[in-house]
């Protein structure tokens, strides 16, 4: 049998399997957070007193009282048991990107053998899963495996339904019988906290009195493609690496632009609605959605939340994405670059910082000029790019999202910000002394009777800046699809807290030596885009130019790939940021190097040695079985007297001997052991085995397409692609 049966196979499977039929959606209203033990349904079943204890605990902040933990068990318990589950499960989020979870039954055996449906305070607030394989970057061995897990009341515990059943999950964080964190979500409590510290100073300093409890948001547009099932059942690198690892571009890409925001198609439509359904259930506001550049590529954006519900909610929607495709025969693909030369996917974290009682601190209003409170935030954020810039590069930093970044199609790997012409016009006033006007919105008439005139923003948008202002908030653009958004957003709370400390102390200073408040705003504003401005970028950023202005002239990092990124990590002034915010400890942030160091040089490894086993198991032998019919071919006409052409059997020899050698040198390149440092074997992975895999792809695309379509063993990029 041909390599290629599977193939035809799936094809007309595919293109013969009956459509699912739509289901009419649900009723918003009666579906929205059903499986949600959110505020209402507390209110609803716990003791009066106990709800306004772990209310106030949930809005303002307040410590837990740990006295009714047993009351809020019991109310969840019931709530879950009512809705079918019979399991519980503490859900924590390692440092690896992923969603982990242990589950517990409800089952508890009594003294005469009969069973109780049984959760304790205890329960709820504590665990210990196991947990001693997942990456701890040195805080523990094996033999001192302790980890616990904690209950979070502020993100609400939710019924997880699948196909084996219900279960009532509840958001947890992960740490070390030490008390170090093992997680991503005590850093983002902890920077939350740091950043709450330093506005409120801040906020008071420019004159409020009441400000309340001040936390970020969240917003994230996460892009994704999908491919059917059969299609990915055939790919080895697309079940093990999440990328295809060969193939030839399709002679149709994405040029035409044709599927950018075009009519979804149908089976696709379908599935999302699967997805919203689930998802509002789960009290998440989907939003959003479209297609995106890529053929085959889409995007789901929610409404966005506080930082820490709206990251345990991105870690859902890549879950209800991914388990929603298998049900409609899709894999869904979250990896950063899963095609090479199409468009990748990529997350963009919406981020904001706000309260109750000043509202969104970094909306501008109508005047900026005016307005010396966004003044004071935007330029601290200014301060802290500049400052911290290649911390928030380490933080996206990723083998995956190395594909992405500075490829002419995702923001490049230099940290700027962009600030839209009237911010930036506002904050070029404030460093030459002074500011009196902004420029305002427009009103554009298009000369249409029938079209109302449309307003105009203040502010083009700039899609090709890694972080851009976007008109009451920043857009990091940067970030992977793959990765949870609790990094990026630590990073960026983090160096906002220190850059509103160092606002507020200088602050202090000048109202001490008796400036008025203004002025004192003005200066030190000034002083920021003196020592910062350099990192106010509105140009093209995929531009030659600018990555040459960038390093030469500005001073800004361009640390290309993860093995330059990671490093950063271990240098003192990021272990003192995050040491004087209280984010983490220096044996943490330690810990933080060597397991993102650990997953980059695992995946790149396992790249190399599928690029091996497709390349000798899959592509060589088609290549092989080609090959002997055409030359059995040529040989036959030349028994014939015919001189039939022998250039191609020819070049297909050369290039499979040549794909061989190639394959030969990246084995033995993995023998490589004896690393001086882990920075050593970082920049090993990045700069020896990745373009060596590079070698072997080059002559496999060749070989593609020059042997016969019917003897190729993979689906090809334009099955993958077009084909629904
Ligand atoms: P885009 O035009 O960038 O594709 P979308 O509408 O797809 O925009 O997504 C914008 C995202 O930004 C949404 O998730 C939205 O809720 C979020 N967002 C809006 N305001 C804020 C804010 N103040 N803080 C954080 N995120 C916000
Ligand atoms: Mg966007």
């Amino acid at each position: 049998m041909s390599g290629s049966t599977a193939r035809v196979q799936a094809i007309h499977q595919i293109t013969n399997r009956p459509m699912v039929p739509p289901k009419t959606p649900a009723k918003l209203e009666e579906i929205w957070a059903e499986n949600v033990f959110n505020l209402q349904k507390m209110q609803a079943s716990l003791p009066k007193a106990v709800f306004k204890s772990i209310k106030k605990t949930i809005v303002t902040g307040k410590k837990l009282d740990p006295s009714i933990a047993d009351a809020v068990a019991n109310a969840m318990r019931d709530w879950a048991i009512a809705k079918g589950a019979l399991y519980y499960a503490h859900v924590f989020y390692p440092m690896t990107n992923l969603t982990a979870e242990k589950h517990d039954g409800f089952i508890s055996i009594q003294g005469d053998g009969t069973v109780i449906s049984e959760f304790s305070g205890k329960l709820l607030v504590q665990g210990e899963p196991d947990g001693s394989s997942f990456p701890n970057g040195g805080i523990r061995g094996t033999f001192e495996a302790r980890g616990y897990t904690a209950w979070d009341v502020t993100s609400p515990a939710y019924i997880m339904e699948t196909d084996n059943g219900a279960t009532l999950c509840i958001p947890t964080v992960f740490v070390s019988w030490t008390g170090e964190a093992l997680d991503k979500k005590v850093p983002l409590l902890r920077s939350i906290a740091a950043m709450d510290k330093a506005a409120n100073k801040v906020l008071k300093l420019l004159g409020n009195e009441d400000v309340a409890q001040v936390n970020s948001s969240c917003g994230a547009e996460q892009e994704y493609f999908l491919v059917d099932a059969n299609f990915a059942s055939l790919r080895p690198d697309l079940l093990l690496a999440g990328r295809t690892l060969f193939g030839k571009a399709p002679a149709k890409g994405q040029e035409f632009d044709d599927h950018y925001f075009g009519a979804i198609p149908e089976r696709v439509q379908v599935f999302m609605q699967d997805v919203e359904e689930t998802l509002y259930k789960l009290g998440i506001p989907a939003k959003t959605r479209h297609n995106e550049v890529a053929p085959g590529q889409f995007e789901i954006a929610p409404f966005f939340e506080a930082a820490n519900v709206a990251s345990d909610h991105q870690q859902l929607i890549m879950t209800v994405l991914k388990h929603t495709a298998k049900k409609h025969g899709f894999v869904c693909l979250l990896h950063e670059k899963p095609f090479a030369g199409i468009n990748g996917s990529g997350k963009h974290v919406n981020w904001s910082v706000g309260n109750a009682t000043q509202g969104n601190l970094l909306d501008p209003g109508d005047s900026p000029h005016e307005n010396a409170q966004f003044l004071v935030f935007c330029g601290a954020v200014i301060r802290g790019v500049h400052k911290y810039g290649p911390l928030m590069r380490a933080a996206i930093a990723t083998a995956s999202n190395d594909h992405r970044l500075g490829a002419n199609e995702a923001p490049p790997a230099i940290m700027s910000v962009y600030l839209g012409t009237q911010l930036e016009d506002v904050f070029e006033q404030i460093k030459s002394g002074s500011v009196s006007d902004s420029k305002h919105k427009g009103v554009m008439d298009l000369g249409l009777n029938v079209v109302p005139p449309l307003s105009k923003d203040a502010g083009d948008r700039n899609r090709t800046s890694p972080f851009a202002f976007t008109g009451n908030r920043f857009e990091f653009r940067a970030v992977g699809s793959n990765q949870s958004v609790s990094g990026p957003l630590i990073v960026l709370n983090t160096m906002l807290a220190d850059s509103l400390d160092w606002v507020g102390n200088r602050l202090e200073t000048e109202i001490g030596n008796g400036t008025d408040l203004n002025s004192a705003i003005i200066t030190v504003l000034k002083e920021v885009m003196e020592e910062h401005g350099a990192v106010v970028f509105g140009g093209d950023g995929y531009s030659e130019e600018w990555h040459k202005m960038a390093v030469d002239e500005r001073g800004l990092a361009n640390l290309r790939t993860t093995a330059d990124a990671l490093p950063v990590l271990k240098e003192e002034y990021i272990e003192d940021l995050f040491k004087k915010t209280d984010v983490l400890t220096p044996v943490e942030l330690e810990s933080r190097f060597e397991v993102y160091a650990e997953q980059y040089i695992l995946s790149i490894e396992v790249e190399a040695k599928l690029v091996i086993d497709m390349a000798k198991t899959m592509i060589y032998p088609a290549a092989v079985e080609y090959l002997s019919q055409l030359s059995s071919t040529i040989a036959s006409l030349s028994d014939l007297g015919v001189d039939f052409e022998k250039d191609s059997a020819k070049s297909i020899a050369e290039m499979t001997t040549a794909m061989m050698a190639a394959t030969t040198k990246l084995s033995s390149a993995l023998e490589k052991h004896d690393f001086d440092s882990p920075e050593d074997k970082l920049q090993y992975c990045a700069k020896t085995l990745r373009p060596l895999m590079d070698d072997v792809r080059k002559y496999a695309d060749e070989l593609e397409g020059s042997i016969a379509n019917s003897f190729w063993p993979l689906p090809t990029y334009q099955e993958m692609l077009f084909i629904k």
